[in-house]
């Protein structure tokens, strides 16, 4: 029973004052993250010379939005709350403070730095070795010229301004996660022939991973590949730990009306595009009031990834993939007269991943319920999103 003598230690590292049996329990099948809103358990300063490293260590992952636009001065808002103390000031930073947060799950810290800063990397590592899981923040001395703190979308979203970054190598082969709606206790909308949603978007990932694993051009993760419940923010941690370069979320969709059928696709906007959009919006953010989770954080995860200057650029990346899906979708697939839609889906707020929502057809019309149900159609559906992918990913290069 090492694990155990290992969760042990974790515990008693961070002075836990929970129930022990009770972090044992969960620890013991996801290691060094603890169950709860995040917290943050210490705080640390490291001047390295060429650069000063700030680290947070957490409970679990979180989100975090950056704020570099004020001179000498970098604000990080984290959704958690704080067990420990500040450490003084080193290195570049002058001093860090607390600021009131938005709400009371969220935290407001202040670095004010000695010189215009530069921000190397700025990112949430996964729990490691026994390590909880750690928001890491690197200050460098901004380049001669530039005036405030260098921080530009593009640099936030790929945490890869220069210098080169050490902390996050390019794997050669893009990583593409594909999320099956629902699972598990939540079936997703019921069509007319009975067939549950969750299945038929479980067949359609496991078809559009062979194709794309197929092609030789990709690596592709799943956050479910089989019938599991999966909360939506744990679907975003995913596409996150597993270094995602696009998120694609699967669904089919249900309405009163008989008539309307055909594909649409969705991307992350704090305003719906119209009512259907709201009103599928809030379908399928319920996923997690199935098994009792708040809902209330996500929908201000919501509001506030939408304010950071990283999810700008990964929205208009979404967006992008978004209308390459339209544009390569097979012609044999029905699409809906106004297929590119936007909605605030929990699902689609991972900061740095473009992400998108793909309705896949309606199970509540007659036809495309058939379709869905044949392999036939899958491998279409498949197929086209393969091309959107290749188109995506063709002009990066
Ligand atoms: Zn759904």
């Amino acid at each position: 029973m090492t694990f155990f003598c290992l969760v042990w230690l974790v515990a008693a590292n961070v002075a836990m004052a929970q129930a022990p049996v009770q972090t044992a329990a969960v620890a013991a099948t996801m290691p060094a993250t603890l169950p709860g809103p995040a917290r943050i358990l210490a705080a640390r300063m490291g001047d390295h010379g060429d650069k000063t490293r700030f680290v947070l260590e957490l409970t679990r992952d979180t989100h975090f939005i950056l704020d570099a636009s004020r001179p000498q001065m970098v604000v990080v808002d984290l959704e958690a709350s704080i067990d420990s103390g500040l450490p003084p000031g080193k290195g570049l930073v002058r001093n860090v403070r607390l600021e009131p947060g938005a709400s009371a799950s969220r935290l407001r810290l202040v670095l004010s730095t000695t010189a215009p800063v530069h921000i190397q990397l700025a990112e949430i590592i996964p729990p490691r070795d026994g390590m909880p899981p750690r928001f890491i923040l690197d200050l460098g001395p901004a380049p001669a010229g530039t005036g405030a703190a260098a921080l530009t979308p593009a640099s936030v979203s790929t945490l890869a301004p220069p210098p080169p970054p050490k902390a996050k190598p390019r794997p050669e082969l893009p990583m593409i996660v594909l999320d099956a709606g629902h699972g598990g206790q939540d079936p997703g909308t019921i069509g007319v022939g009975g067939a549950y949603e969750k299945d038929i978007v479980l067949a359609v990932t496991l078809e559009l991973r062979r194709q794309l694993l197929a092609t030789g051009r990709y690596r592709v993760a799943l956050t479910r590949d089989k019938d599991l419940f999966i909360p939506l923010r744990q679907r975003v941690a995913i596409a996150r730990t597993k270094g995602a370069d696009l998120f694609i979320s699967l669904h089919a969709d249900s309405i009163a009306s008989r008539n309307i059928r055909g594909l649409s696709v969705y991307t992350l906007s704090d305003k719906a595009s119209d009512r259907e959009a709201e009103m599928l919006a809030q379908r399928e953010n319920q996923a997690d009031a199935i098994v009792g989770m708040d809902l209330s954080v996500q929908s201000s995860d919501i509001a506030n990834i939408l304010i950071s200057l990283s999810q700008r650029d990964t929205m208009n990346q979404s967006r992008h993939f978004a209308s390459l899906v339209v544009r390569h979708v097979d012609k044999q697939v029905p699409v809906l007269p106004s297929p590119l839609r936007s909605a605030g889906l929990a699902v689609l707020t991972a900061p740095d991943v473009p992400s998108v929502l793909v309705e896949l057809g309606y199970l509540s019309h007659p036809q495309d319920a058939r379709l869905l149900a044949t392999d036939a159609h899958r491998r279409r559906l498949a197929g086209s999103l393969v091309r959107a992918v290749d188109g995506y990913f063709s002009s990066q290069r």
